[in-house]
């Protein structure tokens, strides 16, 4: 199986075709050498359109989406209202409804260029394995189309919620190879058992040899301080390098030499940030009176110590967040706002959070380059990253592993 991409635009503005043979980028050649198209059995012609790595989503809350639909709004736009607003749907859920819902929005993801996700799933005494056992499925569905990482995610505490630590074994133990495992230390009592939490996520970790994906200071509060306990112990362990943590908006609110020891060490942990601006403009700075907080972590200090960071759409209509629509461009444009990430070169790297960050915080190979697997978004109509984000352009071609999966054309439009 051959594909060629003709007329295709890169990042760096070279027009290029692009050769791909049993799902490896095989040739990356000027353009003006002639391509003959009998030579492939495929031809795409990108139309001098820009040509880029597919995009990476590496959170979301696959079990949760679109239950916006079958659930009351939340009133007080918080966190902790979102989380107790869904126990009562999460006790209902079936295999086949949250396989319906994820795929409804897995099949958007695709449709706007990703090829790799990462969920987190609810582990718990409310919802027990049903939402593990749902996404499983959905896995299933989509295995030879896109590559999805499932994070057994401990929502309601791991201390606060007793038989969630034998759950989450069980969870690694159901999932297979590429489990990640989840955390959510700041959803403890007590400062002693949020340490307690991380204590079980390094031992769980290390026992099953699974990196580590954890929900960490999710709230304004700035005497939430796991990360820091996270990333002390990170070391103590040698587990550099093999976790990522979430959100972590308390880091926002304390104070810049308290923040930047804390920055410090993550960065000596290894350890990648995912924040979640859809979500966290709208849930965060809830309780500030006056001028409310963004809600975001500090993203372009993180940066500028040399920490990968990322970003995530985390939720699509539901108790945490009423809108979303799996766009990956549309989520970095959001952060341009939320980070004031302006100029070109700023412009520049929010690409990079949804491409090659991304790829590294859920450990993938992805590159356009020669060797490569052929994971390809090409954005019609579209000559730069600048361009991109700022327009979010509906026509999109999705490649995975050199197959065409999914070609979405412009719509037709008419002014009078
Ligand atoms: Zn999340």
């Amino acid at each position: 199986m051959s594909l060629v991409i003709k007329n295709a635009l890169t990042r760096e503005g070279n027009l290029v075709s692009i050769v791909i043979n049993q799902g490896i980028i095989t040739e990356i050649n000027k353009a003006d050498i002639k391509i003959k198209d009998t030579d492939y059995d495929q031809v795409l012609d990108a139309e001098q359109s820009l040509v880029t790595e597919s995009l990476i989503s590496p959170h979301i809350h696959l079990d949760k989406v679109l239950i916006g639909d079958i659930i009351e709004p939340n009133q007080s736009g918080t966190l902790w209202e979102a989380i107790q607003k869904t126990w009562e749907v999460k006790r209902k859920y079936t295999v086949e409804n949250i396989k319906k819902r994820a795929s409804e929005v897995i099949h958007n993801q695709i449709k706007f260029g990703v090829t790799h996700i990462r969920t987190h799933v609810d582990v718990d005494s409310i919802g027990g394995l049903m939402p593990l056992k749902g996404l499983l499925a959905t896995k299933e569905a989509f295995k030879d189309i896109i590559d999805l990482q499932i994070v057994a995610f401990p929502q309601e505490g791991i201390l606060k919620d007793e038989g969630t630590e034998e759950m989450l074994e069980k969870a690694l133990e159901l999932g297979g190879m590429d489990m990640v495992l989840g955390g959510m230390p700041h959803n403890e009592f007590t400062d002693d058992n949020s340490k307690k939490h991380v204590n079980i996520l390094l031992s769980l970790a290390k026992k099953h040899d699974v990196p580590i994906d954890s929900h960490t200071d999710e709230t304004d509060d700035p005497n939430s301080r796991t990360l820091q306990y996270l990333a002390a112990r990170a070391i103590d362990e040698n587990y550099q390098g093999k976790i990522t943590v979430d959100h972590i908006c308390a880091l926002s609110s304390y104070d810049n030499y308290h923040a930047a020891r804390v920055i410090e060490l993550v960065k000596k942990a290894g350890i990648n940030v995912v924040t979640n601006p859809p979500t966290n403009m709208v849930l965060q700075g809830r309780l500030d009176a006056g001028a409310q907080r963004v809600g975001i972590t500090r993203v372009k200090e993180l940066m500028s110590a040399g920490v990968n960071v990322t970003i995530g759409q985390d939720c699509v209509h539901d108790p945490y967040y009423p809108f979303g629509n799996g766009d990956m461009l549309e989520v970095a444009n959001l952060l341009g706002h939320a980070a004031k990430m302006t100029t070109i070169s700023e412009i520049n790297v929010l690409y990079d959070t949804i491409t090659k960050n991304a790829a590294k915080t859920m450990d993938v190979e992805h590159q356009l380059t020669k060797g490569a697997p052929a994971d390809l978004v090409v954005l019609h109509g579209v000559k730069n990253v600048h361009e991109a984000i700022r327009t979010t352009p509906p026509a999109r071609t999705t490649i995975r592993n050199g197959k065409i999966i999914s070609q979405t054309s412009v719509e037709h439009n008419r002014f009078y």
